[in-house]
């Protein structure tokens, strides 16, 4: 069987996990391999600060905090989205409103953003999905005129940028994933990237149970105690250990991946220009970090036939986001504004094929073998 996924493991984590347990003496969060982490995702997003969380999830519950949602406030967002942008906020008391998405990217439609603001609105959550960013410009000019936090699901972004600048780092809040189906894993864990320098100190208590327990570690006062509302958000060094040998290497991880990418789209570009499937549309200002290969199939009774045809030949391929204003809990907690023109139509035709550091070029050609047979073969 080729898998979906494999979690990326690149030679030294469990080196680095050993060396945290037997010689640091310090397996809680924040210990060195936490602060290395830390400072590579500064360096290379170019925000004020970055500190790593149990999860992107929490990651974004952090970023609500901050922002101070509270009930009744409204956040827009795509639907076609995993549930936990949507819940993050939700959990502050917020409505959720979703806006559709652009049938190229995947993305939320920054055109149907501003007729979906109302006094209430207090934020935007833009999500890059597959790692291709959405229209920073036109979502930050937006805020801007209306006063909005931007608070970016960058889950799947990293290594990833917009005009040059790192997905992540445009909003006052950008949320990573280190989940193990990510580029980079430490099993379950995320980070939060705050942009500007004044919202750091307010990160770190939320972060720390509510406590100024960073600024204690760092000497700066002499006791530490319970200053305001948070929780435990910081994840154990072994995680971290884990993350640090592939962050370390991360330009070979990031390689890798794009030249699996590129080998999908080449081996089916002529599908695609027989008209038989579609594939990803990278705008040219974007740099995207191949989270994903996706094709697009003619409708979902085409993609269920296409799965079940791949699984019967070892090759597991699997379908995204049920749009969230279609879930029991999206219909509770939210309400889409304005017509779902694209986001169900689309996410019924998106099909993901295995990407992964383990993948063999041979497994793609395979794959891509198999893809082409469905559909030469008569097979849909
Ligand atoms: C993976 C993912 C999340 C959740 O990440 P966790 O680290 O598992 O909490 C949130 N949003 C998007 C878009 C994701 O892809």
């Amino acid at each position: 069987m080729i898998n979906f996924n494999e979690p990326t493991l690149t030679g030294k984590e469990t080196e680095y996990i050993r060396q945290a347990v037997t010689q640091n003496c310090m397996l809680c969060g924040d210990g060195p391999f936490t602060k290395k982490c830390n400072e590579w995702l500064r360096e290379n997003t170019g925000v004020s600060s970055a500190m790593l969380t149990t999860s992107c999830t929490h990651a974004l519950e952090m970023a609500a905090i901050l922002c101070g949602i509270k009930e009744g406030d409204e956040v827009i967002m795509p639907s076609y989205t995993f549930c936990s942008t949507a819940d993050a906020f939700v959990l502050r008391g917020a409505k959720i409103v979703f806006v559709d998405i652009r049938p190229d990217t995947m993305n939320i439609d920054e055109k149907k953003i501003e007729e979906a603001v109302t006094e209430k609105t207090r934020a935007i959550v833009p999500v890059h999905y597959a790692g291709v960013g959405c229209e920073m410009d036109e979502i930050m000019r937006i805020a801007k005129e209306h006063s909005l936090y931007v608070v970016e699901d960058a889950a799947q972004g990293i290594m990833a940028s917009y005009k040059g600048k790192a997905l992540g780092s445009f909003g006052d809040y950008g949320c990573i994933s280190f989940h193990e189906t990510k580029n980079f894993t430490m099993g379950e864990g995320g980070a939060i990237l705050i942009r500007d320098d004044d919202n750091a100190p307010a990160a770190e208590i939320v972060r720390e149970k509510g406590t100024n327990r960073s600024r204690f570690f760092r000497g700066e006062i002499d006791k530490y105690t319970w200053v305001d509302k948070g929780s435990s958000y910081l994840p154990s060094e072994m995680n971290a250990a884990y993350l640090w040998a592939q962050l370390e290497t991360a330009e070979n991880v990031f390689n890798d991946r794009m030249r699996k990418w590129e080998l999908y789209r080449e081996c089916l570009t002529d599908l695609s220009e027989r008209g038989a499937v579609e594939l990803p549309f990278i705008p040219e200002y974007v740099n995207h970090n191949a989270h994903m290969f996706y094709i697009k199939v003619r409708d979902i009774d085409e993609r269920s036939s296409l799965i079940r045809y791949l699984k019967e030949n070892g090759v597991h391929a699997v379908f995204h986001y049920v749009p969230l204003h279609s879930s029991p809990a999206g219909m509770k907690f939210g309400t889409m504004a304005g017509e779902d023109i694209y986001t169900t139509r689309e996410s019924d035709r998106l099909i993901r094929l295995p990407l992964h550091y383990n993948l063999k070029d041979d497994d793609i050609l395979y794959v891509c073998e198999k893809v082409k047979a469905f559909y030469d073969g008569g097979k849909r």
